[in-house]
Formats: structure tokens, sequence, C-alpha cells
């Protein structure tokens, strides 16, 4: 069955069996963002980008942006593994950040490559088809100094891992190859921090680890339910800030 699925999946392979999910689908994050950055601005929302957030004022509740103090009904910090606003603001939340790889490359021969995408649960991996592209995402690394050298040992692993699961579906001495890392936030219960502040008007929406992608929808719809005071549609007690800050 998962070779019917994904015909490509290397004949060396060692699968003692498979798990499929016929709901579950994979998307391309920075075309999502991209269409959702099309979507706000049909709304009129005015988007600021590039430009560092330096305060969020409690009282009143305010952002300052390029010493430009502009005042809000509500704020969400959403802010990844950067704490400094947070710090700022008293906020001590309980945060480990845990660097990870991915490396993408252009298809070499559409049969094998992944038609859709394969968890490799035992070595922590996913293998994604991204339209004419393959992208392989691994690795946690601790402590990584922003500036360090990739880790080639964990490159090499997933240049293997690529090989194995698809032979020949990617091409791997391509000039066109992307390595990547960067750091996903992980709180001590691996689940994200969404609600409330202790500052009245200041809200969460943090730490979502290696989902943030797959939980932003939901999250969002949660936090759009408490901003504007309506029961929630989605139980999102279990995710309180409250159960981490006081
Ligand atoms: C290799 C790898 C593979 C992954 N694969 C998946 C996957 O398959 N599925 C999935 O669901 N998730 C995946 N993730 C995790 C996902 O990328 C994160 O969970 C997600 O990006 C978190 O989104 P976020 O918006 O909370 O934080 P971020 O994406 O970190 O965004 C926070 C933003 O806030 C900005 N910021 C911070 N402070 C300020 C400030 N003071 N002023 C202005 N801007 C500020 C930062 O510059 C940043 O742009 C992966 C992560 C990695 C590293």
């Amino acid at each position: 069955m998962a070779r019917t699925l994904e015909p490509g999946l290397g004949e060396v392979l060692p699968l003692a069996g498979a798990v499929h999910f016929p709901l579950a689908q994979s998307m391309n994050s920075r075309l999502w963002g991209q269409h959702l950055r099309q979507a706000l601005t049909v709304l009129d929302v005015r988007l600021w980008t590039s430009a560092p957030v330096e305060y969020v004022h409690p009282r009143p509740v305010s952002v300052q942006v390029q010493g430009q103090q502009v005042a809000y009904d509500a704020v969400v910090l959403c802010t990844g593994s950067d704490t400094h606003l947070l710090k700022r603001l008293g906020i001590a939340l309980p945060c480990m950040e845990i660097a990870g790889y991915s490396i993408t490359a252009p298809v070499r021969d559409p049969l094998q490559a992944p038609r859709a995408a394969v968890l490799d649960w035992a070595q922590q991996t996913s293998i994604t088809r991204l339209g004419q592209r393959v992208r392989i995402s691994a690795g946690a690394e601790l402590n990584a100094p922003a500036q360090a050298p990739l880790h080639q040992p964990t490159l090499q692993r997933m240049y293997a891992l690529l090989r194995d699961w698809f032979p020949g579906g990617a091409q791997l001495a391509s000039p066109h190859i992307q390595e990547w890392r960067a750091l996903r936030s992980f709180l001590p219960d691996g689940l994200p921090a969404l609600g409330p502040s202790p500052h009245p008007g200041i809200w969460l929406n943090l730490a979502h680890g290696s989902h943030g992608l797959s939980l932003a929808a939901g999250c969002a719809q949660a936090l759009a339910d408490m901003l504007a005071g309506r029961p929630c549609a989605l139980d999102a007690q279990g995710l309180h800030p409250g159960r981490f800050v006081a």
C-alpha cells in the first residue's frame, strides 16, 4: 500500500509498516504567507514589514515602532524565538530554542520523487513534495549561535535519508539546492502559549515548536474568538499562557 501511494520509495528501505492519513495535506508555507498577505491587503489591513517593534507598552496598550508610539485596543505578541519584547514586559516563559534544518532540492525525476509528504518517525524527519522541488526537514540542535556554520553531519545525514527514501528523486548536486537552519521555540509541555498575558490587552501566540504552520490557522481562530469575547470554537484552555506565567 505504501509503495502504491508513493511509488518512488526506495527498494532498500527497511519498511516495517506505514500509517496513511488520507485527509492529511502539506503546503508551501511561503506561498501561503504570500496569499494571506494579498488577502489582508484586499481587506485594507495595514502591514508594516521590516520595522522592528521597539517596545510594547502595557498602559495604555501601545506599540512603539521607529520611535513612534501608536495605541491599539489589543496587541498580540507572536515574536517566535525572539524574547526581547516579552522580557521588557516582565513576561518570563520557560522557552527553549532548538534549531532545525531543511534541504530543498529540485525534482530530478517526478516518478522517483515523493508525491505528497512522508514522515520518518524514528529519524524525526519529513520529506515533502513542493511543486517542482523536494524538501527534507530534520535535526535538533541546542544552543547553536546564530552565526555558527551549519552542522555538516546533520546535513549529510539528511542527504543520505533523502537518497534512501527517494533514490533518484531529487537533484542532490544541483546549484539550486537550499540548505536552511532556523530556531524553533518550545515550552516544556510541547504546546504553544495562546491567550492573555498578565497585562490586560496584550495577548500571546508563541512557542509553536515544530508545528507552527499546522497550528497557525486554528490558533488564529481561537485568538480571534478570545479577543472578540466570544466562546472559543476550539478548546484552547490547555494552551493558556497562565500555566507558566502568573
Ligand atoms: C527546519 C524547520 C522545519 C519546520 N517544519 C515545519 C512543518 O513541517 N510544519 C509546521 O507546522 N511547522 C514547521 N516548522 C515550525 C514552524 O516554522 C514554526 O513553528 C513557525 O514558524 C512559528 O511561527 P511564528 O509566527 O510563531 O514564529 P516565527 O516564524 O519565528 O515568526 C516570528 C516573527 O516575529 C518577528 N519578530 C520578533 N521580534 C520582533 C520585533 N521586536 N519586531 C518585529 N518583528 C519581530 C521575527 O523576525 C519573525 O519574523 C519548522 C521549523 C523549522 C526550523
